[in-house]
């Protein structure tokens, strides 16, 4: 009988080494986290380990496979119920049970919260959670980043709940006590005796824990107390060939943090840094070009450097009137929608007259030059 118990015990400790993986370490939450905290660490994690951050790098690539898992069990309700109560082997069974309904493909989640589609999942949250503000962020970007497209990593200082105490502002969870002054109700009841068989009632916020219904013991170190933290996160954006100004990038739920809300979204404004060369409107593009005087009388090929470093060829046969416009086709920003297609450049040309023509050259225009002049008109003031 005793050996049996022993074997017994032998086989339950097996069962629980063999039960191995703990999606709350995995994670790195309690086990009580709320859903915005699973999905911040969810999305704090994913981005580290990331393939595409980590490439050819194995241990990464299952490290993010891992939270993904983790991230999908602890989000889903029922899956997550199972798993408190009999481990990973409960969800292996309701999975061949039929309930489970497979898992969802790890890059489409990350997809969700760091763009490029991915579209909805989980199927609507339990319960209705508070969002904080959305966060605006100005992000100044290159004329030629719009036209080229590019990814731009960006250091953000927001507000973020403290790890330590996962936003209780206690010490330890063990520091959290109800109330003794109302009991945890949050309210205190005083009773007024006005006259004889007349008492008057006031309930009130309870003064001991401000209304929550918990004191904290000790506080935590790391935010002593104040539940979050001001820190810098590191984001990468993708702007868009053809993006104006203006437009915005949006990140879900990466703005500031709160103890008990959903972040507010963090939205990012384009604002097109002035360009010494080309000026933008629409998707069309606007230069300018000095010619010498010799050169708008006899015409000229010179080069222009683009925006994606190309060169453009700049032709012209004859004269070039001061002021003249060229139009490149098809050499103007690309459209937002088409990048294939461009708007159009327009070259205005500037002619830089010389500061003195000396005395043989004088006689020689007069001598010999016949140019056909248009008629001068005198133009009101
Ligand atoms: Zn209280
Ligand atoms: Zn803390």
């Amino acid at each position: 009988m005793r050996q049996f118990a022993i074997w017994l015990l032998l086989l339950v400790i097996l069962i629980i080494v063999e039960a191995g993986k703990d999606y709350y370490n995995i994670l790195d939450v309690p086990r009580d986290a709320t859903k915005s905290q699973i999905k911040k660490h969810y999305k704090k994690l994913s981005r580290v380990y990331h393939p595409d951050k980590n490439p050819g790098n194995k241990d990464a690539e299952e490290k993010f496979m891992e939270l993904s898992n983790a991230y999908e069990i602890l989000m889903d309700d029922e899956k997550r119920g199972i798993y408190d109560r009999y481990g990973e082997e409960g969800l292996e069974q309701h999975k061949n049970g039929g309930g489970g309904g497979g898992f969802h493909n790890p890059f489409d989640m990350f997809a969700q919260f760091f763009g490029g589609g991915g579209g909805g999942f989980g199927g609507g949250r339990a319960q209705q959670e508070r969002k904080g503000p959305d966060m605006q962020v100005e992000l100044e970007v290159s004329l030629e980043d719009l036209y080229n497209g590019a990814t731009v990593e960006l250091d953000v200082s927001k507000q973020t709940v403290c790890d330590h105490c996962h936003g209780s502002g206690a010490r330890r969870s063990e520091d959290i006590q109800t109330c003794q002054t109302c009991q945890g109700r949050g309210v205190t009841v005083t009773r007024v005796q006005l006259g004889p068989g007349m008492v008057q009632q006031f309930q009130q916020t309870c003064n001991q824990c401000g209304g929550k219904g918990k004191t904290i013991r000790a506080t935590c170190p790391a935010c002593k107390g104040h539940k979050v933290q001001r820190s810098n996160e590191q984001y990468t954006l993708s702007i868009e060939k053809g993006m104006k100004n203006g437009q915005t990038t949006v990140l879900e739920e990466e703005g500031d943090e709160y103890p008990d809300a959903i972040p507010g979204d963090i939205i990012f404004t384009i604002s097109t840094v002035p360009h010494p060369l080309f000026d933008r409107q629409g998707d069309n593009l606007y230069t300018t070009q000095q010619i010498t005087l010799i050169e708008a009388l006899v015409g000229f090929e010179k080069t222009l450097k683009h925006l994606d470093d190309s060169v453009i060829t700049l032709k012209r046969d004859g004269v070039t009137q001061y002021g003249f416009v060229q139009t490149i086709k098809g050499s103007g920003m690309p459209h937002f929608d088409h990048p294939n297609q461009h708007g159009d450049l327009f070259v205005e040309y500037k002619v830089v007259f010389p500061t003195s023509i000396d005395k043989d050259t004088v006689e020689l225009l007069k001598q010999g030059a016949h140019f056909p002049t248009p008629e001068l008109v005198h133009e009101e003031l």
